[in-house]
């Protein structure tokens, strides 16, 4: 038995590190919601979860006033049966974005008990496949900057050793688009992949005309052309095109990917453990995919999506977009493009709670 004694919550604001936009937003902080769990049996287990800068407060409320008080007194060992009895206590509030986030500061707590207890990392207690995962870098791609940016960043990616890169696409003009991906490929070689990224903003008439125009560019996915809800677009847009369509970041529930698997509308799978509601739906979604023969590349979160990349045997790229180096005491290792998957036991996050203190907000 490893029963929870006490559980505490609180939300902090982390700075972006850099300036970060796309077709339909901008990255403006971290809202990061933290859940520290006691157990009788002496550990601390500690999960997180995040908004990109609206919605936090919600998370943290929800948490506080309704879920993390039902947490005192269960078996922590029964991870499925923690998540379970905490997702439906909140029936009329689920599916969806709050909860799902929610849930996944305790579940990620959860897990970190789990690996603490075990003496395991993450990697391995959650299955074990490799020990380095591919990183292609994001940082270089935002959509604010101009083509010349574009082709230094790309350049300098490729310098670094990142196997990819990812640029923001979904320019008013389509013209636009072609131009500042064209210029990247031009520099950058036939090597190194290419991800598109248009963040939701496309109709699936204006995506499959796009598509149509980027594929002599041999792109290696076309991330979010359409709203999430619209698995037919998704499945008509994946029929007209030789690229891979990639979604999931905006995705809250197992259900919603086995609805895109099924229907073929996804050819890469972008699970985000927090807002699918932690490692344990996570892993399902995984697991899921391996099924229907598709990879996993998780959404943003590198520092524990490395963890879960190496844990399942198709597990292909993590994004890089560091945003934690403020509240952790060490970073994650990279060599020559691959992310070292760390190896202490527990979610393999080295927080600097100094550092967090002085960044809360409640
Ligand atoms: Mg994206």
């Amino acid at each position: 038995m490893s029963i929870i004694t006490s559980a505490e919550v609180f939300l902090i604001d982390i700075p972006v590190e850099t300036v970060r936009t796309d077709s339909v937003q901008a990255f403006l902080k971290q809202e990061t919601i933290f859940v520290r769990i006691t157990t009788a049996d002496g550990n601390t287990g500690v999960g997180y979860s995040y908004t990109i800068g609206t919605g936090g407060t919600a998370v943290l409320a929800l948490l506080r006033d309704y879920l993390v008080p039902k947490l005192t007194g269960m078996d922590s060992q029964y991870v499925e049966k923690v998540w379970s009895d905490i997702y439906n206590s909140t029936r009329a509030t689920a599916t969806g974005a709050i909860t799902s986030l929610a849930v996944a500061a305790i579940d990620t707590a959860i897990w970190d008990l789990k690996c603490k207890r075990a003496n395991q990392s993450l990697a391995i207690a959650a299955g074990g496949f490799r020990d380095r995962v591919p990183l292609y870098d994001t940082e270089g791609g935002w959509l604010h900057l101009t083509t010349d940016e574009l082709v230094k960043g790309a350049a300098q990616s490729q310098k670094r050793g990142w196997p990819g890169v990812k640029l923001k696409v979904g320019k008013p003009n389509l013209h636009e688009d072609v131009e500042r991906l064209s210029a990247v490929r031009q520099t950058v070689g036939p090597k190194m992949h290419i991800m598109v990224d248009a963040n939701t903003s496309l109709t699936v008439a204006e995506a499959k005309r796009r598509a149509k125009a980027f594929e002599p560019l041999d792109l290696f996915w076309f991330e979010e052309p359409l709203p999430a809800d619209d698995v037919v677009g998704h499945a008509t847009l994946a029929k007209s095109t030789s690229i891979p369509v990639a979604v999931g970041e905006t995705m809250y529930s197992v259900m919603q990917f086995q609805q895109y698997l099924h229907q073929q509308a996804a050819g890469i799978i972008q699970v985000d453990v927090a807002r699918i509601g932690g490692i344990t739906p996570w892993l399902k979604v995984a697991h899921l995919a391996e099924s229907y023969n598709v990879k996993v590349c998780p959404h943003f979160l590198m520092e524990i999506h490395v963890s879960l990349a190496a844990a399942v045997p198709n597990g292909l790229y993590v994004e890089h977009i560091p945003q934690l180096r403020g509240i952790t005491h060490t970073e994650l290792k990279i060599e020559n493009g691959f992310a070292l998957v760390p190896t202490t036991p527990g979610i393999g996050i080295d927080w600097n709670f100094d550092a967090i203190d002085k960044l809360r907000v409640s």
